[in-house]
């Protein structure tokens, strides 16, 4: 496969570097370094720009008012939206829009009205609640929330935790086991609402990322009525399934973005360094670890690209998914590293982005399913589905 960006897409590619070298880069130099919001006048400013771009909201369907950007080019974009210091989870601090819960598509027209539009129009912010207590690698397995039927709803009873945004979140889209008997096809997606009663933020979270937090979230006797149910009872983990496998190959792009960004830091020091009367850049052990950075993100860059354009083809590409992630946070951990190495003392300073890269990269190899899960992903493809 031949991955080289054809003219527009390189136009689109220059096009969003030119934004966050010109736009974001600036304006971020003047924040807090963990910030994660722009000033609400400049959010405003710089997402009327990504609108007369063309390019608001490109991860949205085209049916839902997106662009119609096929995955390959979202990728191609994604990766230079990362290339800031708030990037790897915040990508130009949300003026491109975005789809906020891929699962949320699902919903039917009742229920769009009431979520999908609302957040497509940023009026509403939502979390997504499956990984509990009792494990995340293994939902389906894991899920011990429950739902029962009473009054044409659910009550449901539980908790969750490590649930991003949940604390500034207006809904929710939690995962319960509606028939214990049936493993994974016994698991139902709720819509919930923050203001339902019985459901609540039991606690902040901290984690490596200080200016965001997880949250763990209980629900106690909290009653939904059928409407909130979304897909099929029963067969919400296939909701939350194909959804995060899609999920997995923008996640890779913005790991690559981040280390893109973290060796061409590493390699214009490098340069420009000089220990000993020599310049770092002429040192064989300084020039290996440039090398491995080069290569780690071509092997990146190489498996994400073949998971989008199997993705765009419509043909299977879970495993390519696992590969690009894994590969994708693996390696993007490995080029922070190394670029702060190559940067000494200032490489853990907050004067640099690279401290803020180094901790938020550490989350990549758990979330969104820990590299230990893609392995086994592709161990499976290997060895037959049977493996367990
Ligand atoms: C900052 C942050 C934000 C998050 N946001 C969300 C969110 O918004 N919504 C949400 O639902 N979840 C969220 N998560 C949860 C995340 O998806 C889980 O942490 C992850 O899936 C792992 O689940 P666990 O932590 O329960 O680890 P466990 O399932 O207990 O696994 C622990 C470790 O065991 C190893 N392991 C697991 N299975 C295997 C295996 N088969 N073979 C070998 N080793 C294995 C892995 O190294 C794994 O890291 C978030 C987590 C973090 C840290």
């Amino acid at each position: 496969m031949d991955f080289e960006p054809s003219s527009e897409q390189q136009m689109l590619i220059d096009q969003v570097r030119r934004f966050v070298r010109e736009e974001i880069i600036p304006l971020e130099a003047k924040l807090d370094p963990d910030s994660s919001e722009l000033p609400p006048d400049d959010f405003k400013r710089l997402t009327d720009k990504t609108k007369a771009m063309g390019l608001f909201g490109i991860d949205i369907p085209r049916e839902f008012g997106g662009p119609d950007i096929d995955i390959v080019t979202r990728v191609l974009l994604a990766i230079e939206m990362a290339q800031h210091r708030a990037g790897l989870y915040v990508p130009c601090y949300g003026t491109f829009g975005g789809a906020g819960l891929a699962q949320i598509f699902e919903a039917n027209e009742d229920q769009k009205e009431r979520y999908l539009y609302p957040t497509l129009r940023g009026e509403k912010k939502a979390f997504f609640g499956l990984t509990e207590p009792s494990g995340g690698s293994d939902p389906a397995r894991a899920i011990q929330t429950r739902a029962e039927r009473k009054d044409n709803g659910w009550v449901l009873n539980g908790s969750k935790i490590f649930i991003s945004n949940a604390d500034r979140a207006q809904y929710g889209i939690v995962f319960a086991r509606t028939d214990a008997s049936k493993g994974r096809a016994g698991i139902t997606c709720f819509i919930v609402d923050s203001d339902t009663p019985g459901f609540h933020v039991r606690r902040v979270v901290h984690t490596l990322r200080s200016s965001h937090y997880a949250t763990e979230l209980e629900f106690k006797d909290c009653w939904v009525s059928d409407h909130q149910v979304l897909g099929e009872v029963n067969k919400g983990f296939a909701v939350a399934n194909d959804r995060l496998t899609r999920q997995r190959i923008p996640y890779a792009a913005g790991c690559i973005g981040v280390a893109i960004a973290a060796h061409e830091m590493a390699i214009e020091w490098a340069k420009m360094r000089t220990t000993f009367g020599e310049k770092l850049a002429n040192r064989q052990a300084v020039q290996w670890m440039l090398v491995d950075n080069e290569i780690d993100i071509r092997t990146a860059r190489h498996f994400t690209l073949e998971a989008a354009e199997k993705a765009r083809r419509g043909l299977p590409f879970r495993t390519e998914a696992a590969i690009a992630k894994l590969t994708a946070s693996e390696g993007g951990g490995r080029v922070v590293d190394r670029a702060m190495q190559i940067h000494g003392g200032m490489g853990m300073t907050k004067d640099l982005p690279l401290e803020r890269w180094y901790r938020e990269m550490r989350i990549r190899r758990v979330g969104e399913g820990p590299s230990e899960v893609q392995r086994m992903v592709i161990a499976r493809e290997i060895l037959g589905s049977n493996l367990r």
